[in-house]
């Protein structure tokens, strides 16, 4: 019961954190950036001096805040907003990117790791649960536990996602100074940009942590 009610505060709250990224992001995009690049524009500097310019750059078909790095096509897919943005907003997400794909290239263990147990995460989530509800149906424990120990492969990828995006992260933003795209004040309005989308990453962490809880507990109290 008390699990049950502090999940049911911590999604609450992760709404409002996940708000707060696109008011972050709305408002630094408002901020033009002094050296006048786009996100795109520095995005493939920060590649190329890296040693990646092999990796393309595309627009992301997925629309606000859907940008991402691919492992496996090697390509960096930018949003409209950022792929064209000349602000602060546009270019520490663009350079968080590239962030990755650095990682990427220079096999970072954390990012290795958790492209490793993608797959099997994704089909965890779905699978878990199912074996779960199944298991508790047929009151057969075996069932259940196997469902609770898929699910849990989701909330160990959960983890691991959190140093590979603080990294990223970090990253970013020593590039983003240090290459001279940013002066001091820039990137901290950057930093902000960045630190509340690492936020949504810790939100559904715990969300995932007290999920398993719950299913532990519910599988217990029906021995
Ligand atoms: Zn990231």
């Amino acid at each position: 019961m008390i699990i049950t009610l502090i999940l049911f505060g911590v999604v609450i709250l992760s709404m409002v954190v996940q708000s707060r990224v696109t008011g972050t992001f709305r408002k630094y995009s408002q901020v033009p950036d002094r050296s006048g690049l786009t996100g795109a524009e520095v995005a493939r500097r920060i590649l190329d001096e890296n040693g990646l310019s092999d990796v393309n750059i595309e627009h992301s078909p997925g629309g606000f805040l859907s940008d991402h790095y691919d492992p496996r096509s090697r390509v960096l897919r930018l949003s409209r907003e950022v792929y064209q943005g000349s602000n602060i907003a546009a270019l520490g997400v663009a350079a968080h990117e590239c962030g990755h794909a650095i990682q990427h290239g220079e096999h970072y263990g954390a990012f290795k790791l958790r492209q490793a147990l993608a797959p099997t995460a994704g089909i965890g989530s779905q699978a878990g649960m199912l074996l779960f509800i199944v298991g508790l149906i047929m009151s057969w424990p075996p069932l259940t536990y196997a469902g609770i120990g898929l699910y849990a492969l989701i909330v160990i990828f959960q983890l691991i996602t959190l140093p590979v995006e603080l990294n990223a992260s970090s990253r970013a933003l020593s590039i983003l100074e240090s290459g001279g795209y940013m002066d001091w004040e820039e990137a901290g309005g950057a930093k902000k940009v960045l630190s509340a989308a690492a936020m949504t990453y810790l939100m559904s962490a715990l969300v995932g942590i007290l999920s398993l809880l719950r299913l532990i507990s519910l599988a217990n109290n029906r021995r």
